[in-house]
């Protein structure tokens, strides 16, 4: 039956939407950070960057529940739901960050984001990170630089994208110590477009590396590349679909752990918990310029369903102290890999922070060359010891660590055990 069904969703689907794994296990239910199969093999989900309060949340589903049974609409009606959630985002961030849209997925809110930076600069270009990834839709698609997750980026860019390398400390241009250089060569590059007569109307990335496997950008980055961007007239704008909202573990949106404030946050991801829930948070100036060009409607962003939804899961984050877990659980998961790391020559690295962690595996520590297909078989022979994983980075040689934040100390020496045996005996 497992096969029949296999073949019955290839044949339903391109190649494109294809699997990871190359017999996917069939989900069926799950709890915290564990996942069952039809089979009922208990499974590790060392992977889920969306479920962030864990599988089968009962306050969520109770809320969802109780909402369904009584109203869910058309986001055009009024109801004081999308107001609270909206007043919670806006309270969550630095003042001023106040005028909130809602959407249903990242890739909504980095194209709205980007359309608010046209609206309010007037201008086309835009300057986004070399090995990002933004989403699907028309405009994050042109912003995303990955070749990983779209081998066609390079190829169908537009020419209003430009790009700044990779802020990449471990492999980059730059590496260790040196990476501090990164920042002030993307501040130039920005100038130079100014002085070109195409000054950018916004600079967008991920406040934390996260293509790369989760890495913090270089101390200051941000301060530089903002400050360059706004001498120039642009907006900057903060893309925190991966990592906001307490995965870090030091702070609740990745931004804070460079010091800065962005002009416009996009959000997504850890917002539904796995319900499609987005939004972009901005200045009202910002907001009001759009007005003037620009249309929004989503029939069912920020609907009553998605806002109670939306709301659970910041109670649920606030209420369990998930960040706290983060911060606690995945300073725990590093030292125990950077345990393995001594053990293992074929781990090069360990990067990250709180819950969003990766172990980069290469084949030689001086010349750094990327283990791509021995990540992909440890994914394959960690499946088939109960955790979900997947590679991750343009190189496919990173293991990308984004469980639940309800992980517990438990859990994460479960995944290094498994980690452990597969390095020691074989994959
Ligand atoms: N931005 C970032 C940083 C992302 O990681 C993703 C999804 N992986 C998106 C945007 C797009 O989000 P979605 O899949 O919800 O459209």
């Amino acid at each position: 039956a497992e096969a029949e069904l296999l073949e019955r969703r290839a044949h339903f689907f391109a190649t494109v939407q294809e699997h990871y794994f190359e017999e996917p296990p069939r989900i069926e239910r799950g709890w915290r950070h564990h996942l069952v199969d039809t089979r009922g093999r208990v499974y590790l989900d060392m992977l889920n960057n969306v479920t962030v309060l864990g599988h089968g949340h009962p306050a969520l589903s109770d809320a969802v529940h109780r909402q369904w049974r009584r109203l869910n609409t058309n986001s055009r009606f009024h109801y004081a739901s999308v107001v609270e959630l909206s007043e919670r985002l806006a309270r969550s961030l630095p003042d001023g960050l106040d005028t909130v849209f809602l959407v249903n997925s990242g890739s909504e809110a980095v194209d709205l984001a980007l359309r608010l930076a046209w609206a309010t600069t007037g201008r086309r270009d835009v300057v986004a990170v070399e090995e990002a990834y933004h989403g699907w839709t028309y405009a994050s698609d042109a912003v995303s630089t990955s070749i990983a997750d779209n081998p066609g980026a390079l190829a169908s860019r537009p020419p209003w994208v430009h790009t700044v390398a990779a802020p990449n400390s471990y492999r980059g241009r730059h590496r260790g110590a040196e990476a501090r250089r990164y920042g002030p060569e993307a501040a130039e590059r920005i100038a130079e477009l100014a002085a070109r007569g195409t000054p950018p109307a916004a600079f967008l990335c991920e406040p934390f590396y996260g293509n790369a496997g989760g890495m913090p950008l270089p101390d200051g980055y941000l301060e530089q590349v903002y400050a360059a961007t706004r001498a120039v007239g642009g907006l900057c704008l903060a893309d925190e679909v991966q990592v906001g909202y307490g995965r870090l573990g030091t702070h609740f949106w990745g931004f804070e752990q460079q010091g800065v404030v962005p002009d416009v946050v996009t959000v997504a991801k850890a917002m539904g918990n796995g319900h499609p829930l987005g939004a972009v948070i901005t200045r009202r100036e910002i907001a009001e310029a759009y007005r003037s060009q620009g249309y929004f409607f989503s029939s069912a962003g920020g609907s009553p369903v998605s806002s109670v939804v939306g709301l659970a899961v910041l109670d649920a984050l606030r209420d369990e102290e998930l960040q706290a877990n983060a911060r606690d659980v995945g300073g725990h998961l590093k030292n125990r890999l950077h345990e393995l790391a001594h053990r293992h020559g074929l781990i090069g690295a360990v990067h990250g922070s709180g819950l969003y962690l990766g172990v980069e595996f290469v084949r030689d520590r001086t010349t750094l060359e990327p283990a791509t297909e021995e990540t992909a078989a440890i994914c394959e022979r960690l499946r088939e010891l109960g955790v979900i994983m997947q590679p991750t980075s343009d190189r496919q040689c990173v293991l990308k660590i984004k469980p639940p934040l309800c992980l517990t100390r438990d859990g994460a020496d479960g995944f290094v055990a498994a980690l452990d045996d597969v390095l020691t005996h074989g994959w």
